[in-house]
């Protein structure tokens, strides 16, 4: 399978070019044709390395208006590290995508300033639990209008002890949402999670 088979706009398959990508990865090749397809629900079993990060990243973008400013996208990952690094893979796959605009939001940095970045209107939101819940209580940042919501690493955020967190960020996101939930374990918490959150999930294992 190709990158162009698989469904993939000129702007992605440009931006896959300069990366270098050649053959989608096991994870993409499974994920990217299921999530553009149908507006489903999604739980991958996938580690990291693996590429999950475009398998969750191409369909966002292929599916977020990027003429609004709205906020469509949010993504949940367990560390600041992790955060910044999807940030910058999201903008790299984006780069061709003219109006893209993705936060990141974690703690341990000004809050005056991330909020600024929301402010100026971001497509996608790419965020650390903790530092979310805080910005959604202070009304710096409007996720009611997410459409696909992403929780990344879904058994180290559990395992962080971020469940108040997380349940706490999407009972202020709409039900009609798709979810998708990436782990690298099934332990009893995710599987409740995906439970709690999720609706009839498509299954992938990689
Ligand atoms: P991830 O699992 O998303 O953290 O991706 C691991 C690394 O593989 C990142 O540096 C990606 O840029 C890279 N990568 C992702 N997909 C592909 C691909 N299809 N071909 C080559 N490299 C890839």
């Amino acid at each position: 399978r190709t990158f162009q088979e698989l469904g993939l706009n000129e702007d992605l398959l440009n931006a896959i070019t300069d990366m270098g990508f050649v053959t989608p990865s096991d994870v993409q090749a499974q994920a990217i044709p299921l999530l553009l397809n149908e507006e489903r629900d999604l739980v991958a079993l996938a580690q990291t390395g693996t590429g999950k990060t475009a398998a969750f990243g191409f369909p966002m973008l292929e599916k977020i208006d990027i003429d609004s400013r709205t906020t469509q996208g949010l993504i949940l990952s367990p560390t600041r590290e992790l955060c910044l690094q999807i940030t910058n893979e999201l903008k790299q796959y984006g780069k061709y995508c003219n109006g893209l605009n993705v936060v990141a939001i974690y703690g341990g940095a000004s809050i005056t300033e991330q909020a600024k970045q929301v402010k100026r209107g971001a497509q996608i939101i790419v965020a650390t639990p903790g530092r979310m819940k805080d910005m959604i209580s202070r009304k710096l940042v409007d996720i009611s209008k997410i459409q696909y919501s992403v929780l990344d690493e879904a058994d180290e955020m559990l395992n962080m002890g971020f469940y108040e967190d997380i349940t706490d960020i999407l009972s202020h996101t709409p039900d009609d949402k798709s979810t998708w939930l990436f782990s690298a374990t099934m332990p009893r918490e995710v599987a409740a999670i995906a439970n709690k959150f999720m609706y009839d999930p498509l299954e992938i294992t990689v």
